[in-house]
């Protein structure tokens, strides 16, 4: 069923569990990801970056291709399909497209302009009831080409983002998207903390999920922490089990060329480590 992220995300601050947002790169991916969260009773996002919806010829493509598979598999769980940090014409675009949940990234922007510009998109959504995410502090590593540094975001500035009336917020506590250094100093709960304070019962979310310790993303949940993006580690999962297949030469045995073949390891592998997500964040059996 798909459904905007608000009532899910709601849902889940009550609750104290997050739900798992897994970006999408092909039909494997998205077929993967949606049979593991109705298998285990968990609503689930689905990001799509700029980028990927570009590989996947454009977000109409996407929205057709979502809103058909979870016709076809019988979904029942809450879908969203979300856009994971979106221009303000990326978000036009998919709101267009039929995406019931969007992310304006204004993060780069002053504070005046990513105010102005989401105070627009929010109003936009707002009308035909989609979920939009707002991002303040920009989250470190690389996003389609735009490099943060790890900033942690001024809770003030949280606080303004959120009176907006957007649905849930990213703040940059120290994460980063990507694989994490050697050095990397962990999360930041006292800025975390701090903005939950301001901000009340808005849920939060955290990017960058991959490589996070257990320990500290429960930490975050009990913070308030409603969302986490995970994207790198899918992609890790399905390049080892690929990477196993062509190595141990099955790809040269009977019909092992069939592309449905090949890429079938990797496709488990995607749905291996959703589930286990899902059980870290505490969402199975919440939809
Ligand atoms: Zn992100």
């Amino acid at each position: 069923m798909l459904v905007s992220a608000t009532k899910m995300l709601q849902d889940a601050v009550k609750g104290k569990y997050a739900v798992g947002q897994f970006n999408i790169n092909n039909l494997e991916w998205t077929k993967a990801i949606l049979q593991t969260a109705q298998e285990n009773n968990s609503p689930v996002i689905l990001g799509v970056s700029e980028g990927a919806g570009k590989y996947m010829t454009g977000m109409k493509t996407v929205a057709a291709m979502v809103k058909a598979m979870i016709e076809d598999l019988n979904i029942t769980v809450p879908v969203a399909l979300h856009l994971d940090h979106g221009s303000y014409d990326a978000c036009l675009k998919c709101i267009d497209a039929g995406f019931s949940s969007v992310m304006f990234d204004g993060s780069h922007f002053p504070i005046e302009e990513n105010v102005q510009k989401t105070t627009e998109l929010v109003n936009i959504c707002h009308s035909k009831g989609i979920s939009i995410e707002a991002e303040v502090g920009s989250i470190g590593g690389e996003e389609d080409g735009v490099i943060g540094a790890g900033e942690v975001a001024d809770p003030e500035e949280c606080k303004k983002i959120a009176d907006l009336g957007v649905d849930f917020l990213a703040a940059g506590i120290g994460n980063i998207h990507g694989k994490y250094p050697e050095n990397w100093k962990g999360l930041d709960f006292d800025a975390l903390g701090a903005t939950k304070k301001l901000i009340g019962d808005l849920p939060l979310v955290l990017h960058g999920g991959t490589g996070i310790p257990a320990d500290m993303i429960k930490t975050a949940i009990s913070l308030g922490v409603a969302k986490i993006n995970v994207n790198t580690e899918c992609q890790l999962y399905f390049q080892a089990a690929t990477r196993k297949y062509i190595e141990e030469g099955k790809d040269l045995i009977g019909k092992g060329f069939d592309p449905r073949k090949i890429l079938a390891p990797g496709f488990e592998a995607i749905k291996e480590i959703v589930k286990e997500k899902m059980e870290l964040f505490g969402s199975i059996d919440k939809a």
